[in-house]
């Protein structure tokens, strides 16, 4: 498959191994997950610069391309990415800092982050498909994922079957049918619907899981590219990010690296993984000095999206968050959706539950001194407001409002 000129292998995280790009899953020899690679050198940092600048090259994720496997033609590119930094004046006075930025990535085509490691994802399985016999697509996703495998698979002529629990929301079910998807809804949470995917598909699939194709967090790496080219290549002081499997983290920190890598950048943020009290284990590990997560044994929270209890990228969600001098901060479900409510009500922007933990856990490092009164924080909305009205509206009248 035509891959970029920097572009080096899948190196398996365990092992070691490098793999080329006809791997479509995990590391052949251990199972273990790969991560791209590239030679730097041979990437031109000031060609690289402009086209992050756009539109010359449009505003989606082919235009950094330079540091992607696959060049922007073969992308079934919708103009996922190019999502904007938004001044948060009100909320930055809240938390007593110099600055906050959100990053708004309820404006990608399914309304979250998703779209820019499913676009590259799909792109890997078409070719895939395309030299052998052709495999339906299946990943197991709390919602928002499946449907975003959905519309990138039907963009690229490919069937696709999402497995969701039976909590996942209403608007992910209905849209990933929308957009051409089958779907399963299994009985239980997160792991019983993974643990479907093996048992009920009867055919080969190729598995667009997190960290088991390579390519999801290599996407989302793509949201540092353009935090930083928005800011005028300056690194802002933290970045708080919304966390489950661990692949947007991830991503993240292997941006921001890769732009210091190109002399682009001179430092790199802090990183926070934030996550809500009832299904924490990223931030557990943090707090503890532990490599990996453990399980989380009973996870219970009403951000669905979040409630990942043994995350496939939790190892490599830790040791990014570390690499910066991060932390992780947890909330509970009620001042998440509080601070959805406050962000709607008072900045404009519509965040989904999950993208509540950012803010919410913000206020919580304010209230501990994290922040310097002339920080910059940005902070992920990692989902659009319109994927869970019903959890933000009841949450109202639970107030009585
Ligand atoms: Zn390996």
């Amino acid at each position: 498959m035509e891959t970029t000129d920097a572009f080096e292998g899948l190196e398996c995280r365990d092992c070691g191994a490098v793999h080329d790009a006809t791997t479509a899953g995990r590391c052949p020899e251990c199972d273990g997950s790969l991560d791209p690679t590239y030679d730097y050198g041979a990437v031109d940092s000031a060609a690289f610069r402009e086209a992050a600048a756009g539109p010359a090259r449009g505003r989606g994720v082919g235009r950094f391309d330079a540091l992607l496997p696959f060049p922007a033609a073969a992308l079934p590119a919708a103009a996922e990415g190019g999502t904007p930094l938004v001044s948060a004046d009100r909320l930055a006075g809240e938390l007593g800092v110099g600055e906050v930025l959100i990053k708004d990535e309820a404006r990608n085509p399914t309304g979250t982050f998703h779209d820019r490691g499913m676009c590259l994802a799909v792109a890997a399985a078409s070719e895939h498909a395309a030299s052998r016999d052709v495999e339906p697509l299946a990943a197991a996703t709390p919602g928002n994922s499946g449907q975003s495998m959905a519309a990138y698979a039907g963009r690229a002529g490919l069937r696709s079957y999402a497995f969701v629990p039976s909590r996942c929301a209403f608007s992910n079910k209905a849209m990933t049918n929308v957009h051409g998807g089958d779907m399963r809804v299994v009985g239980g949470r997160f792991p019983d619907a993974a643990a479907a995917v093996d048992e009920q598909l009867a055919t080969e699939y190729t598995d667009l899981g997190a960290f088991t194709t390579p390519y999801r967090h290599e996407g989302a790496k793509t949201v540092a590219y353009e935090i930083a080219a928005d800011r005028a290549w300056e690194v802002p002081d933290a970045v708080v990010v919304p966390t489950s499997t661990g692949e947007l983290v991830v991503g993240i920190e292997k941006g921001f690296r890769e732009l210091r890598e190109l002399g682009l950048l001179d430092a790199m943020p802090t990183l926070v993984a934030a996550q809500p009290e009832g299904c924490a284990p990223v931030a557990a590990a943090l707090d503890r000095g532990l490599d990996a997560p453990e399980p989380w044994e009973t996870p219970d929270t009403i951000c669905g999206e979040l409630e990942i209890p043994d995350p496939a990228g939790g190892a490599a969600a830790v040791a990014a968050v570390r690499a910066t001098g991060g932390r992780g901060v947890t909330a509970s479900d009620d001042d998440i959706l509080e601070s959805a409510v406050a962000v709607a009500q008072n900045e404009v922007l519509e965040m989904g539950a999950a993208g509540g933990v950012a803010p919410a856990g913000a206020w919580d490092l304010a209230q501990e001194d994290f922040f310097d009164p002339d920080d910059e924080v940005v902070l992920i909305n990692t989902e659009s407001g319109v994927k869970t009205p019903d959890v933000l509206r009841s949450h109202l009248m639970g107030k009585g409002i």
